[in-house]
């Protein structure tokens, strides 16, 4: 048997490999959304401490270590940043974006058992399967090319289902493209339709808080004002908390519909009992130091290093483009190495994203650029037997700088982006 200290030994030294990988992957890190620019290392005493934001974040619980007061400061924050009525409006601290949209999706289907739930087929992976799981009848609505929900086939869908109540789950920012599902126009579909009885849940994961510091002339219509009735986003994604979680917000009386009552009294209202105090601690860390400008600072920084991003990529002709304001840059899958080392997530349409988040800034894309750069020239000069995957778009004709306008047809080869 071995001693105590010698135990202790091979503890710190698995864990100074771990921490040894996790450095030598962070550089690389460009596939995956999560931000890690915010310190929040002033949090850290409080890690000493259980943190229990058990239920309902109105109802303070009856110990002391919990940040139920922290945790209303920040949904308000946030709720505030997505156009919630004030005065009428709830939320909470989830365990990430898929329980906001189980969330919302649950309190849809309290309202209107009978309702249908259109969802575009670009939607996150885990909305239909939470759907199932929640046994809700469910149309899959097919996407544009660019990501985004066909809004001509959600009317028909709609159309053929008259007098059936409608939810609809939009998102703002798609996993594959970025793509921002218009609530407005979705709303308009609802009105010609005649469809009252309606919910609109908006998954907002990565982009609802980049989105909502936009300029109102250029923000889209994805938020309450636009006719969202709850919203999540992850907390881990934009705003870098390393640990997984989100916000949920909703509109205490739904926008739609004649059963405007909000099921109020209910004192269990979170989808978990035992709740992370220490992501509402950071939540408000995040509004309370950096506030809208720095939160702002930090999405315009990741948009121009995803418009830099395009632009490289266009001088050496290597098909690529973005949805508008997306931090996401939709390219052709580089050479199996190239994918594989900066963890880019790849569709099996022959397409890739890369997310340029705050903190890697234009650096990274250098780096990244001087690697496929360097892999393209092996592979055209004969050397790796890689070359099946590589589109053969010479590097030798630099094109115009990168448009900053959805692709043409041609680049997306008729394909919708899914995320299925
Ligand atoms: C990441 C993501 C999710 C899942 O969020 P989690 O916080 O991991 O649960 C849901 N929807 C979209 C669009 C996403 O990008």
């Amino acid at each position: 048997m071995r001693g105590e200290g010698e135990l202790r030994a091979s503890v710190e030294d698995e864990l100074g490999a771990l921490l040894e990988r996790l450095r030598r992957g962070r550089p690389m890190k460009a596939g995956f959304p999560g931000a890690e620019d915010i310190d929040y290392s002033s949090l850290l005493p409080f890690f000493a401490f259980e943190l229990n934001n058990i239920g309902d974040p109105q109802h303070d619980p009856a110990f002391d270590h919990h940040t139920k007061g922290y945790e209303r400061e920040a949904v308000n924050f946030y709720a505030d940043l997505l156009g919630a009525p004030p005065g009428d409006r709830w939320g909470y601290v989830t365990t990430g974006s898929t329980e906001c949209l189980q969330y919302g999706l649950l309190r849809a289907k309290r309202y209107y058992p009978d309702g249908v739930t259109y969802y575009s087929e670009s939607a996150h992976y885990k909305v239909p399967r939470v759907l199932a799981d929640l046994s809700m009848r469910a149309i899959p609505v097919p996407c544009t090319e660019t990501g985004e929900m066909s809004y001509a086939d959600l009317d028909r869908a709609v159309m053929e289902r008259p007098g059936t109540p409608a939810i609809v789950l939009a998102t703002a920012g798609t996993t594959m493209t970025e793509a921002v599902d218009d609530v407005g126009e979705i709303t308009r579909i609802l009105d010609a339709r005649g469809v009252l009885d309606r919910y609109i849940h908006v998954d907002g994961a990565l982009s609802a808080i980049p989105l909502a510091l936009l300029p109102e002339d250029v923000k889209p219509a994805f938020d309450f004002t636009a006719g969202a009735d709850s919203i999540g986003f992850s907390l881990h994604k934009f705003l870098a908390t390393r640990m997984p979680g989100g916000i949920v917000i909703e509109r205490r009386s739904p926008a739609g519909g004649v059963r405007r009552v909000p099921y109020t009294g209910a004192a269990d209202t979170t989808v978990t009992a035992s709740r992370n105090g220490h992501l509402a601690l950071m939540a408000w860390y995040a509004a309370r130091t950096l506030g809208i400008e720095g939160l702002r600072r930090r999405a315009v920084e990741a948009r121009e290093a995803a418009a830099y991003l395009v632009k490289r990529l266009a001088a050496i002709a290597w098909p690529a483009w973005r949805n508008p304001h997306a931090f996401t840059v939709v390219l052709k899958t580089p050479p199996r190495r190239v994918a594989t080392s900066w963890h880019l997530a790849t569709d099996d349409d022959g397409w890739s994203h890369y997310v340029c988040l705050p903190g890697p800034g234009t650096a990274q894309v250098d780096r990244f650029i001087d690697d496929l750069t360097t892999e393209i020239l092996t592979v055209e000069v004969g050397g790796e037997a890689d070359g099946a995957d590589v589109p053969r778009s010479p590097l030798l004709a630099p094109s115009e700088a990168g448009s900053e306008l959805p692709p043409p047809p041609a680049m997306l080869d008729g394909v919708c982006h899914t995320n299925a």
